[in-house]
């Protein structure tokens, strides 16, 4: 069989979604009979772009290099994928779009306690850019493949079948699919905190009072967090439910549920994820869906960035 061009590029990222392609273990080994790779900045050293059947882009657009890049990427693959989910929402780099440029760059390289330099990067690196920008708002993407990074399944498939010609099977369900726990009523009356409480084994964890965001998240990994006893924070991006219905939010959504299964009111539990929003939509702040969403201070917090930039 004709082997497949394979292109990868990494654009604002951590590098996890890059690895996790090597880190599909032995399958990577049927992966790379099938594929020629290329043009890929953790296994080949090649700087152009060859053309190729298949371009897999991590990462978020949040400077002129990443923009050149990703339309560099467009131009030499027949077909896009968005993988993870710093390329389909911005990810945690698109958490930076409620901080100026200037902000950023001055708590990474002169406040930040872990930083001893006064040095900021010269003129011969690019500025950040005003926001981060998800992958298809500049290039035409052809399959979205979220999760950070998505997990080995999920890439297997997505590649496999890539590979012979075919569509991925990618389901649509979310994280709570995975769970192992049980959900049912419990007598709480307080929202718990998971620096401090222990959760038991069994029951779910929005049961018990932790705010879980599994029943709003995407599931491309399989729910290791909950089934190990730790809430879900959304990092594959929300389900198909709140991305396809503008007026379902994963705040409104997550407290309306978590009351009914508990005794806990659900303006309280709006309060909370309210209070620590750039914990619970870090993900997807920089996607254009939060701006259909009921999410005051994160548009707040936007439009003060906008305002001084
Ligand atoms: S999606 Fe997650 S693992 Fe992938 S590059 Fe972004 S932060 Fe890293
Ligand atoms: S809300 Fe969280 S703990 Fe409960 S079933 Fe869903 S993923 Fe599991
Ligand atoms: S935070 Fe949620 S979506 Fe992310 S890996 Fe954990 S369970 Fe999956």
């Amino acid at each position: 069989m004709k082997k497949v061009k394979l292109n990868t590029e990494w654009l604002s990222v951590c590098g996890g979604c890059h690895v996790a392609i090597v880190d599909l273990h032995e399958k990577i080994l049927d992966v790379l009979g099938a594929v020629d790779v290329q043009h890929s900045p953790v296994l080949t050293d090649i700087k152009d772009y060859p053309k190729a059947d298949v371009g897999i882009v991590t990462g978020a657009i949040r400077n002129e290099h990443d923009r050149h890049n990703a339309i560099q990427m467009r131009k030499s693959c027949d077909l896009i994928i968005a993988f993870g989910t710093c390329a389909v929402y911005g990810g945690i780099p698109g958490a930076g779009t409620v901080h100026s440029s200037d902000d950023l760059m001055h708590t990474a390289y002169t406040t930040s306690k872990t930083t001893h330099t006064t040095h900021m990067p010269s003129e011969r690196v690019d500025r950040l850019s005003a926001r981060v920008t998800p992958i298809d708002e500049v290039i035409n993407v052809d399959l979205y493949l979220p999760g950070c990074p998505p997990h080995a399944n999920f890439i297997f498939e997505a590649l496999t079948s890539l590979v012979k010609g075919k569509s991925p099977k990618v389901g649509e369900r979310n994280v709570c699919a995975a769970c192992k726990r049980k959900m049912m009523r419990q007598p709480v009356t307080a929202i718990k905190n998971p620096l401090r409480d222990f959760p038991d084994r069994d029951t779910c964890l929005m049961c018990q009072g932790y705010i879980c965001l599994g029943s709003v998240t995407l599931d491309r990994c399989l729910a290791p967090c909950p089934n190990t006893g730790v809430a879900c924070t959304g990092c594959a991006g929300p389900s198909i439910q709140v991305l396809r219905e503008p007026n379902r939010d994963l705040r409104t959504e997550v407290a309306q549920r978590m009351s009914r299964l508990t005794e806990i009111p659900a303006d309280d539990i709006v309060r909370v994820i309210e209070r620590g929003a750039k914990n619970y939509y870090s993900y997807a702040m920089a996607s254009g869906m939060i701006g259909q969403k009921p999410t005051f201070l994160i548009k707040k917090w936007i439009a003060d960035v906008e305002e001084t930039a």
